[in-house]
């Protein structure tokens, strides 16, 4: 951000002078976005289009008094005007209307509907998103002055300049004219939108459907994406709780359809991947041990209880296999796997035909 020589303005009432910063640059770096197109960028500070006279206290136009710049840098903006003296300049305005176009008259009422949300939100304030929430609650009335100046703006703006509705729409939910945002919205084609007026478009809607008028921060199309995920997660791990809680109702193993063994809290069979469960077995049922060795024969892996197998090199390995009521349950390994398994599961692989061997050999 450059600081430029200030600008000086002549108060249109009384004559007295007052310099305002000028910016030769700046930028949007952690800019935030607020849906009644407010923008607020550290490295972008904005002079308030409305100032108020330090002499005689009337309020008047920057943009309208002559350009002028001094010799040395100034920071102010005179952006600290509350919103009580955003009303009273208002008040004075429309006293004065002649001298205002439409164009002045949008400036003003955007700048006091900002003014009217800073107050109510905080949000000059850099307060967190769901702390600012947990201050404001959604069934705030509404500001009954704020709504006519909204009014008179949705009326009085020439929408047809806008690339699309979403503000008007806005601005009508925030005045508390739900149907009237509703029909607003239904006369945007989402589909034409872009990913982050689209994101917009769907929190305005919402809103309108839960009757809250209150302003909010726009999530960038990457904040979104991030919220998406979490939610994805959180909804699947959810799924797997409550799967997990109903898995241990039955203690029993399970058997899947190859007359393999697993456990009640495993989602498929180690051996060879089935889901289906065709039928239970106690846990404490008798057990025998046999042990079987991985290795190659002609050519083929196969799962053999012959010792003496061939290998490949180190990659041969001894597998315990435990045997329940006549069904294979697999859980200790003699080192690493070997290569066909994969990640230290007993799932075998099958284009090898390899548990297939391993049943014929047993
Ligand atoms: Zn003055
Ligand atoms: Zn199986």
């Amino acid at each position: 951000m450059i600081v430029g020589k200030a600008r000086i303005v002549k108060c249109p009432y009384c004559g007295a002078k007052k310099e305002l910063m000028s910016l030769v640059s700046g930028n949007t770096l952690r800019a935030e976005y607020w849906s009644d197109n407010k923008m607020s960028a550290p490295m972008l500070p904005q002079v308030s289009i409305v100032q108020k006279c330090p002499k005689c206290g009337k309020y008047y136009l920057y943009y309208k008094q002559k350009e002028e710049y001094g010799e040395d840098e100034s920071f102010e903006r005179g952006s600290d005007l509350s919103y009580g003296e955003w009303k009273e300049a208002y008040h004075q305005f429309c006293q004065e209307s002649t001298t205002l176009d439409k164009s002045d008259w949008a400036n003003i009422r955007m700048g006091l509907i900002h003014a009217y949300n800073d107050l109510i939100t905080g949000r000059n304030d850099y307060i967190p998103d769901d702390f600012r929430d947990m201050l404001l609650p959604r069934e705030r009335p509404v500001d009954v002055f704020v709504a006519s100046v909204i009014g008179d703006f949705v009326r009085e703006y020439d929408w047809s300049t806008e690339k699309n509705l979403l503000l008007k729409a806005e601005l009508c939910r925030e005045a508390g004219q739900f149907n009237k945002s509703m029909e607003t919205l239904q006369s945007i084609k989402r589909e034409e939108l872009d990913d982050y007026e689209r994101g917009m478009y769907d929190d305005i809607k919402m809103r309108v459907e839960q009757k809250d008028i209150k302003v909010f921060r726009i999530k960038s199309v990457q904040e979104r994406r991030k919220d998406a995920m979490i939610k994805r997660w959180e909804m699947m791990a959810e799924l797997e709780r409550q799967w997990l809680e109903e898995q241990k109702k039955d203690p029993r193993l399970k058997v899947c359809k190859n007359g393999h063994c697993f456990k009640n809290t495993e989602h498929m069979c180690r051996w060879c991947g089935e889901q289906e469960v065709v039928e239970r077995v106690e846990e404490d049922a008798p057990r025998t041990n046999v042990v079987l060795f991985v290795g190659q024969r002609n050519g083929q892996w196969v799962l053999t209880t012959d010792p003496d197998i061939e290998g490949k090199g180190e990659q041969i390995r001894k597998i315990t296999v435990e045997i329940v009521g006549g069904h294979k349950l697999y859980y200790h390994l003699d080192g690493q796997n070997p290569n066909p398994f994969n990640n230290n599961s007993i799932k075998l692989d099958k284009k090898n035909n390899y548990w297939k061997m391993a049943n014929q050999e047993m």
